[in-house]
């Protein structure tokens, strides 16, 4: 007789699954006014070239702040949006929002970065995508060229000869492409090859592991897949200077990460990072 199995337990853990599953409930029926209460809000991050540290996109993430004030982080509401059915409107608010801010960004300041947006993969499926991001690219002004479209592996795996039809419409009005969290999930290299893409985002995981010899390896053999397939990389993730470092010496591409900076409300990155940019005497001196 274990205590594991003591009615009293079982009662306690009923009572705690119950509890669990009206919170997520609560939690729903929060998010389905979210967006007509303008809880959503975009966070930007830099994307830096390994070599100079210089910035060369921005990467765009949901936040959700609740009426309680609290920031909740995409990975902790994405999926409750997707399963409430709420992640293609959000997500082309979210998808708009970025693209006019960097037009704006653009004509503030002197360098013309790429914005680069999540897109989950029933955004990706849904039959008015391509309608949608030339909608948005006409409304915004912002330039096809200056649009990065991040998807997963996982995107990539259902529906194949629809995805790969839109990627190749995507590719062709000029929208770059960036697989991302690349080496995480489970992707056919050759696949991989016969699509448009521009850009692996490396796992952070991959980041994660260079202090060991076997995770420095195993990363030096993604970079290399990147340079064989003539794809950019992007590290993600790094969060020191050895890391960095270490990833330098791998060859040339960009990273992201807490070392480089956190993603933060638009205002902060124009002040911390966009008004620093072209006027690298002033940070010398
Ligand atoms: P992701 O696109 O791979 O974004 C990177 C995530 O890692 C972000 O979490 C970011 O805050 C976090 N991060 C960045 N640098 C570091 C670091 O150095 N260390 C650590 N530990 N974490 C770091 P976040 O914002 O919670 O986003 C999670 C995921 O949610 C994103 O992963 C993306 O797949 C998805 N997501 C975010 N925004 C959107 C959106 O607007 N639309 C869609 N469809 N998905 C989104
Ligand atoms: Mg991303
Ligand atoms: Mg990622
Ligand atoms: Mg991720």
């Amino acid at each position: 007789y274990s205590a594991k199995n003591s009615p009293n337990h079982i009662r306690f853990y009923n009572a705690t699954i119950r509890q669990a599953a009206e919170q997520k409930l609560h939690t729903l029926n929060d998010l389905r006014h979210a967006q007509s209460l303008g809880q959503f809000s975009l966070v930007y991050q830099s994307v830096v070239d390994l070599e100079s540290d210089e910035i060369m996109a921005v990467e765009a993430l949901l936040r959700w702040t609740q009426s309680n004030g609290n920031v909740i982080e995409a990975k902790d509401f994405i999926p409750l949006l997707e399963e409430a059915g709420l992640m293609v409107n959000v997500g082309q608010w979210a998808l708009k929002q970025a693209c006019l801010q960097m037009k704006q960004w653009h004509t503030q300041f002197d360098k013309n970065l790429k914005i680069s947006v999540n897109i989950s993969s029933s955004q990706l499926e849904h039959p008015d995508f391509i309608k949608l991001i030339s909608n948005i690219l006409l409304s915004t002004q912002l330039p096809a060229e200056a649009l990065v479209i991040e998807i997963t592996e996982g995107a990539l795996i259902r529906r194949p000869i629809h995805i790969s039809n839109v990627l190749t419409q995507l590719k062709a009005m000029k929208v770059n492409i960036a697989i991302d969290d690349f080496g995480a999930g489970l992707s056919s290299l050759s696949r991989l090859n016969s699509l448009p893409i521009d850009a692996l985002k490396i796992d952070a995981g991959f980041a994660q592991r260079l202090d060991t010899p076997q995770g420095k390896k195993l990363c030096k053999a993604v970079v290399q897949l990147a340079q064989t397939l003539d794809i950019k990389f992007i590290v993600e993730g790094i969060e020191n200077q050895s890391q960095r470092d270490c990833l330098q010496a791998m060859g040339k591409g960009m990273g992201q990460g807490f070392y480089f900076g956190k993603p933060v409300k638009s205002q902060q990155f124009a002040m911390d990072v966009l008004s620093h940019i072209d006027k690298p005497a002033l940070e010398a001196c």
